[in-house]
This record gives structure tokens, C-alpha cells and sequence, in this order.
């Protein structure tokens, strides 16, 4: 943990007691802070008061005794309406902040060199974050990983010189910390999302410019505009800047991924230093790091990790035992020359995307509760497609897009179970040599059949460990 000392002896108003609020207030209160805290959940209040923490009706409270606010980020600070506890903190002039706030202002006052790596974007942040957490951590480096990832930033040990902390932010959270300042801050790329609670496009790209305009050294994508743009006005302040691609070549930076006219993917990332590129490692056969847009994770924590002082070479070989993230394109193992790909986080068309293009010959499972637009934009990859399984409420209506489409084989699996044993089934059936992929890829969300992504992720994990001749990634 990491007590939070600059509020020690004042009184501060905490609302939101999920994972980060209860970490932050146990944070606080053992830098001495006294918390005065609130959830609108009964069940959440009643875990916080079980462990010691102060329950207090701040709707009912003297505003003028606190000394901050301290909001969850899931909670709205400005979109599509203050919070009411935004509201009455303004009244009484009381400032509002979130934990990474507090973490970087702890930091100021116990190690501010120490080094911290920020990771934000649209996509990408958490395959990043753990990417450079475990280079790092393979090269030997004493390591923090955490933020939006994971564990909490105040549930992590204390910041100090010779410790790295790795730590993804989300908007929110940036948001909510006007001293974020990381030694290296890192933009991965911009596209809409949440903007219901950012209010516009422009706005949501300025919070995220702020983790990279207050970096020491800034590391940013330039395979989309806004991004672009950004990378152009920090290189006009003069101030350190890696720009970083997972589809171009650059002059100077970091790149990848750059698709060969046949349309393969060039799997080697390029340095350019001071204008000479050299090879600094290569993704092929690493299954944790399939596809064009890991190349971009992959560039930007190769970035990151070489300003930190690693060789090309310790880098190159942390990619090489990246055991990936679960849920993301994660290869869980083979049968025979059949691999499993578990991408159960895909819940829209534009993440299944990713997956489509990653592999040939694919048996796709894919249905659930649908998104608006369905898989029609997915039609220009159905090549790929071997069958496809169709399972949960989804099913009518993709059933639909193939019919229209006439190019894909599909079968209405009905549930997860019986479509792992169809694409077993016809997979193995399946004439040739090459790699071919049973692949859970949903498009769409999990909640008519299972209660998050996770855990469709983990039943799909359940039943392809149990098929027989089932070899798991990374045991041979
Ligand atoms: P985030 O933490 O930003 O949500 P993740 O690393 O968890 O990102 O990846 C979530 C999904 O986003 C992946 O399954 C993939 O479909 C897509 N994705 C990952 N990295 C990128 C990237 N660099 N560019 C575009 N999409 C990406």
C-alpha cells in the first residue's frame, strides 16, 4: 500500500467504495487522513464499515470540514451531470480528485524522480501496461503494475527510485488528477468512446493529451488523426517525444507491422534513432502478441522500456514470454494443429475485427446479446471464415447477415458447450497442414447467457482444457 500522508490530520469526503474507493480510503486513513465516506450500493457500505471505514451521509454533511473530495472514477465529475457530490463540493470550494491525483502527489513528497510509466488511449492501454510490466520485470527492474488495471494504484507499494510503477489510466481517471505528471506518459491512439460522459470527441482527446503534454517523455501513436495532432504539438514544445505506429513507417520512433503488398503482416518492430532504423525484435510465433494492432502495443512498450535504459535485446526477449492477457485473443492451447483462441472481451464488431484479421481458416464462435450494427461490418473478412457457430439471443440476427451474405457455412449452436464440440468436430475433419483456429470471438456483449465476458471467457477455457489431446499454451 501507499499512505497517503498529504492529507494527514484533515478531514476527507470519499465517494465510491468499489475496489479503488476502498483501497484509496485505506490508503488515507494510514497516512492519517479522517475519511468520511459514502456508496449509494447498502452492500458496498456495509463491506467499508466492516473493515473500520467511516460511513457518512454527506448529502447531510458540513462541506466546509472537508479538505477534498475524493470520487471513484466511475463516477461522473462533469458528463452528462456533476455527480451530486460534485456539486456540493464546488458549493463549499472544496477540490475534487481520484486516486491517481493522490498517488502522484505522494510521490512528489517521497520520491519525486521515482520512475512511473502512465499508459492511456481508446484501445490497447491494458495489453500495454502488462506488456511493459513484464519486459520490465523480466529484465530484472522492481516493478508496480496497476491503475485501471488490475490493482489499485494505492493498494501498490510505495513509489521509490529504483521501482518502476506501470500504471494505466483510464479518461476518468486522468480526469480527476490535475498533478498527474508520469516520467514517461504514453497515448496510444484516439477513436469515440465514452462520450456520454465526456461531453464531446474534442474534450475526451484533451484528457488524454494532458497524461501525455505533463510526461517527461511522451510516447505516442500517430496511426490516427487526433493523436497525430498531438505528437505534432509536443514536438513543437521541444520537449522529449517517441512517436510511435503499428501500420507506417517513420522517419524517427518506433514502428511496426507494416502489411506487405500481399497483405501479411510484417511481424518486425523497426527502431529509427537519430534516422537510422535497425530491426530491434520481431513478433512472429509469439501467440500473446497476434496482429497489427499488438504490433502498435508491442512498438509503444518498446518505447517505453528502451528510455528506461533496457537493451533491444532484454526487450525482445520479454515479448518472447508475454504470456498475454486472458480474454484478449488469448491462445490457450492446441489440439493437434487446431489452436484456441479465447477473445471473449471482443463484445463489438470492431474488436472481432482484430481477431479476423489474425487468423485464416477460422471455426468462429461468435453471438450473444448483439450490438447495434451486428457483424455487418465484419462481411470483408468472412473469407476467413470456415463455419461459423451461432449462440445466445444474437443468433436470428447474424443468421440473417450470413443468409444475405451466401459466402459463410454456419450452424445455430444454440449454447457455448455445443458449439465447442461442432467446431472440434468439423476442425478436425478439416483436409490440409497449416494452423488452422477455433475462435470465441463474440461480438457482442455476454449478459443473456453469462454474467460478464469473463466468465465466458472462462467456461470457453473449461471446455477446450477438457477435449482430449488438449496441450495448454506454453507447455511445449
Ligand atoms: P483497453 O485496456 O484499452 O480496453 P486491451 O489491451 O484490454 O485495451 O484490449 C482490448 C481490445 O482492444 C482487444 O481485444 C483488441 O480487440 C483491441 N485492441 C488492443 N490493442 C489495440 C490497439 N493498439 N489498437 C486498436 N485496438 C486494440
Amino acid at each position: 500500500m501507499t499512505p497517503v500522508t498529504v492529507f494527514a490530520g484533515r478531514r476527507v469526503a470519499l465517494f465510491g467504495l468499489g475496489g479503488s474507493g476502498l483501497a484509496t480510503a485505506r490508503a488515507l486513513i494510514a497516512g492519517g487522513a479522517e475519511v468520511a465516506a459514502y456508496d449509494d450500493g447498502e452492500a458496498s457500505r456495509a463491506k467499508a464499515a466492516a473493515e473500520g471505514i467511516a460511513i457518512v451521509d454527506l448529502a447531510a454533511a458540513d462541506w466546509s470540514g472537508f479538505a477534498a473530495l475524493v470520487l471513484s472514477p466511475g463516477v461522473p465529475l462533469t458528463h452528462p451531470a456533476p455527480h451530486w457530490t460534485v456539486a456540493k463540493a464546488k458549493a463549499a470550494g472544496v477540490e475534487v480528485i481520484g486516486d491517481v491525483e493522490l498517488f502522484f502527489r505522494e510521490r512528489a513528497r517521497l520520491s519525486p524522480d521515482a520512475p512511473v510509466i502512465c499508459i492511456t488511449g481508446t484501445n490497447g492501454k491494458s495489453t500495454t501496461t502488462a506488456l511493459v510490466a513484464h519486459v520490465l520485470k523480466q529484465a530484472g527492474r522492481d516493478v508496480q503494475m496497476g491503475g485501471n488495471i488490475g490493482t489499485a494504484v494505492l493498494a501498490l507499494d510505495p513509489p521509490a527510485p529504483h521501482r518502476v510503477h506501470v500504471v494505466e489510466c483510464s479518461s476518468y481517471q486522468i480526469d480527476l488528477a490535475p498533478s498527474l505528471k508520469p516520467s514517461i506518459g504514453i497515448q496510444m491512439n484516439l477513436t469515440p468512446d465514452h462520450l456520454d460522459r465526456h461531453g464531446s470527441f474534442e474534450a475526451y482527446g484533451a484528457i488524454k493529451e494532458r497524461l501525455v503534454a505533463a510526461a517527461d517523455i511522451a510516447v505516442i501513436g500517430v496511426d490516427d488523426e487526433p493523436s497525430k495532432q498531438m505528437a505534432r504539438r509536443r514536438a513543437a514544445s521541444g520537449r522529449p517525444l517517441v512517436k510511435i505506429s503499428g501500420e507506417q513507417p517513420l522517419d524517427e520512433g518506433v514502428f511496426a507491422g507494416i502489411t506487405a503488398n500481399r497483405g501479411t503482416l510484417d511481424t518486425r518492430i523497426v527502431q529509427v534513432l537519430e534516422g537510422k532504423p535497425r530491426v530491434v525484435a520481431n513478433l512472429a510465433g509469439i501467440g500473446s502478441l497476434r496482429g497489427s494492432h499488438n504490433a502498435q502495443n508491442a512498438a509503444a512498450a518498446f518505447a517505453a522500456c528502451f528510455a528506461l535504459g533496457l537493451s533491444a535485446e532484454e526487450i525482445a526477449a520479454g515479448f518472447r514470454s508475454y504470456p498475454g492477457l486472458a480474454h484478449r485473443m488469448e491462445e490457450l492451447g492446441r489440439v493437434g494443429r487446431i489452436v484456441f483462441i479465447n477473445d471473449s472481451k471482443a463484445t463489438n464488431a470492431d474488436s472481432t475485427e482484430k481477431a479476423l484479421t489474425s487468423f485464416r481458416d477460422i471455426f468462429w464462435i461468435l453471438g450473444g446479446k448483439p450490438k447495434e450494427g451486428g457483424i455487418d461490418s465484419l462481411r470483408r473478412y468472412f473469407r476467413n471464415i470456415a463455419k461459423a457457430y451461432l449462440i445466445g439471443a444474437a443468433s436470428d440476427a447474424f443468421a440473417r447477415t450470413f443468409d444475405e451474405d451466401g459466402s459463410v457455412d454456419y450452424e445455430r449452436a444454440g449454447t457455448l458447450e455445443v458449439a465447442v464440440a461442432s467446431a472440434l468436430r468439423d476442425a478436425q475433419a478439416k483436409r490440409g497442414e497449416g494452423e488452422i483456429a477455433v475462435l470465441l470471438s463474440p461480438a457482442c456483449a455476454s449478459f443473456d447467457q453469462f454474467p460478464n465476458f469473463e466468465v465466458r471467457g472462462d467456461r470457453f477455457r473449461a471446455l477446450v482444457g477438457a477435449l482430449p489431446g488438449f496441450v495448454p499454451y506454453g507447455a511445449g
